[in-house]
């Protein structure tokens, strides 16, 4: 058995925030000054962006939830052993696995989203008007159910109408079917893309943050032609 890369794919397109969009730092990097809550931003331009590993978890496990591929723990989907299972062969496994060799690396590749040219502008217009640095800071209170006391708490965002730009690759590998596998799971990478537009993106989703909807995607093939990619 062997396995051969036919071709890759490249899809391109905005992701744009509706509502603003919380995705929090580890809290690796104190800042000085700094929110409560701050989201993650590039250390060297001190923009907001998003990491690829968040969006590629958000879409596989809405992909895992929706055909029932969740562990019985709640757990995200192990190695299953099928080297035609959908999840095993688009977002791979752990390095650990004990894997049959024809199921390959993970066929997707989600990069960082960075801001688009007009966003940053935009941002940076912000910046300068309000003293904000690139983002918004939305107060949220819990309330004590006995005394009403409001405990009150800061939690950073990327305000709404900020763009990112989108790139993904897609890879298809030939593992003994011609590399059919692959092109038909392409679908269930438009689905996922999907189900992250229904659903939300980062933290507190269930509280109208992080909507957001993916604009003017295209399918870029490795000769440079290009098609539209309509969820
Ligand atoms: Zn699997």
């Amino acid at each position: 058995m062997s396995i051969k890369l036919v071709k890759s794919y490249q899809i391109k397109g905005i992701i744009s925030c509706k509502t603003g969009l919380r995705i929090g730092g580890t809290g690796g990097i104190i800042q000085i000054g700094g929110v409560d809550n701050p989201i993650i931003r590039d250390p060297l331009t001190n923009y907001p962006y998003i990491p690829g590993s968040s969006l590629k978890g958000k879409i596989r496990s809405l992909l895992e939830l929706k055909y029932g591929k969740i562990e019985s723990d709640g757990k995200p989907h192990k190695y299953c052993g099928d080297s035609n299972c959908f999840v095993c062969r688009i977002f791979g496994t752990s390095a650990g696995d004990q894997k049959d060799v024809t199921l390959g690396p993970s066929r997707l590749i989600v990069r960082d989203c960075y801001l688009t040219e007009e966003s940053k502008e935009k941002l940076e217009k912000y910046r300068l008007e309000k003293g904000l640095p690139y983002s918004e800071v939305k107060f949220e209170n819990t309330l004590n159910r006995v005394t009403a006391e409001a405990n009150p708490r800061q939690m950073e965002r990327v305000p709404a109408g900020v763009n990112f730009e989108l790139d993904l690759v897609y890879r298809v590998f030939d593992t003994g079917d011609g590399g059919k596998t692959d092109e038909d799971n392409l679908e269930r990478v438009r689905e996922g893309l999907k189900l992250v537009q229904e659903d939300a993106l980062g933290s507190s989703g269930s509280r109208g943050y992080g909507k957001v909807e993916f604009a003017g995607l295209k399918l870029i093939q490795n000769d440079g032609t290009e098609k539209p990619f309509n969820l």
